[in-house]
């Protein structure tokens, strides 16, 4: 017999708690502003104050806020009526999108996913697949993230991320960048099925790995039978002032993940793979429900689009940025260093984290990389005007 239906309480509770940020998992500690709107290279806050934003939600919000053609690109999606579908049907933009990233790319087929920390996982997936049961060893690199799921987290080197989560994904060995050596008696071990790099080590303190060693990594690979898997979650789409960071190096991956900058701030990855790698993979393999819906894919078409169309500028107001930096440097004894390119910089002083929260209160939101670097990020849109605005606002935080 049915038990009695219990009466369903629908009172809403009378006190919202003193901080409504107070229900989320404390995984973040976010500054104090509250954001409700964005304009070009601003944020807004709750109480009207603007923020120049040298973060772009962590390389995410290349063409900055309110972008006309990516807003335009989300609303006539949504006014289509088709926000998911699953993969079990076919939709037009993620087609086109794939059409659109094979064309610019070493790459013949390309997986939507979710994330930067999802597109690894499918790296490594594909790799392993393609590589068979005797080559199951991921090589990744000192320095180097992956994301923070369980086999992203095992090829990102830091061990206070790791530990509390062991046992993470096995068959993982580290490298040093730089050391072709070392690399070689690994791989020549021949049970290696990839090679993982960041071609800038981004939140290993904006490191940019050198040509010759991509290169280098590119032959030992080829000659022991690896794959070469690019992460370009943070380095892709013109975050470098080139549409991928590798282009300068002359080498081409077999594989190479994306996400951050993709659908325009919108949730997206990808791993684009070329068709040796392609052709090991069969319906059923590897899945995704929300991978490449018709929103996020109409967003990235618009975003990725619009990034290309403006790379010259985004090379132009690199060096700008480089200037810049360049006499910041000279000016303040503390930094040791000024790395990267692009709209991807790094400098390397004491008390990253005073001067990020010293940067906040006089309105530059700026994020760290490590202890000892502040990382500069700023959407790639960015004018010229608010570069020269942000560095000035970045000296007044270090110098006090
Ligand atoms: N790979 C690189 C190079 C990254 O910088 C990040 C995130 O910072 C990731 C992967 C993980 O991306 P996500 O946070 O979207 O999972």
């Amino acid at each position: 017999m049915l038990a009695e239906a219990k009466s369903i309480d629908t009172t809403i509770p009378a006190q919202t708690p003193a901080d409504p940020a107070a229900s989320l998992l404390g995984v973040y500690k976010p500054a104090a502003p509250v954001f409700v709107g964005g304009e070009g290279s601003e944020l807004i806050a709750d109480d009207g104050r603007r923020y120049l934003d040298f973060t772009s939600g962590i390389a995410v919000n290349a063409l900055g806020y309110g972008d006309p053609d990516v807003a335009a690109a989300i609303r006539g999606a949504l006014d289509a009526g088709v926000v998911h579908t699953s993969n079990l049907f076919r939709t037009a933009p993620a087609a086109e999108l794939a059409a659109w990233l094979t064309a610019r790319s070493f790459a013949d087929r390309v997986f939507f996913c979710n994330s930067g920390a999802e597109a690894t996982e499918g790296a490594i997936k594909f790799a392993r697949k393609w590589a068979g049961a005797e080559k199951r060893e991921i090589v990744a690199f000192r320095g180097g993230f992956h994301g923070r799921t369980m086999g992203a987290l095992a090829a990102t080197d830091r061990p206070a991320y790791q530990e509390p989560f062991a046992p993470l994904m096995p068959g993982v060995r580290f490298a040093e960048v730089g050391d072709v050596q070392a690399l070689e008696a690994r791989l020549s071990w021949g049970n290696v099925a990839a090679v993982l790099l960041e071609p800038v080590q981004a939140e290993g303190g904006v490191r940019p790995v050198p040509a010759e060693f991509l290169q280098a990594v590119r032959a030992l690979c080829d000659k022991h039978g690896a794959l070469l898997i690019l992460d370009e979650v943070q380095t892709g789409l013109g975050r470098t002032g080139w549409l991928w960071a590798h282009e300068t190096s002359g080498i081409t991956p077999d594989i190479m993940t994306l996400a951050k900058p993709l659908a325009g701030g919108l949730p997206m990855g990808a791993v684009l793979v070329t068709e040796a790698v392609a052709s090991v993979m069969q319906p059923g393999d590897h899945g995704s429900t929300f991978g490449g819906g018709p929103l996020v894919a109409s967003a990235a078409l618009a975003t990725c689009r619009k990034i290309e169309s403006i790379l010259p500028e985004v090379r132009r107001k690199g060096t700008l940025l480089a200037d810049l930096l360049g006499a910041l440097a000279l000016r303040n004894p503390g930094i040791r260093a000024v790395r990267g390119g692009g709209m991807l910089w790094g400098i390397e002083v004491d008390g990253a984290a005073g001067i990020v929260s010293r940067a906040l209160e006089s309105g530059l939101l700026l994020c760290s990389a490590g202890a000892d670097v502040v990382r500069l990020l700023p959407p790639l849109t960015i004018g010229d005007d608010e570069l020269r605005r942000g560095v000035a606002l970045l000296e007044e935080a270090i110098g006090c």
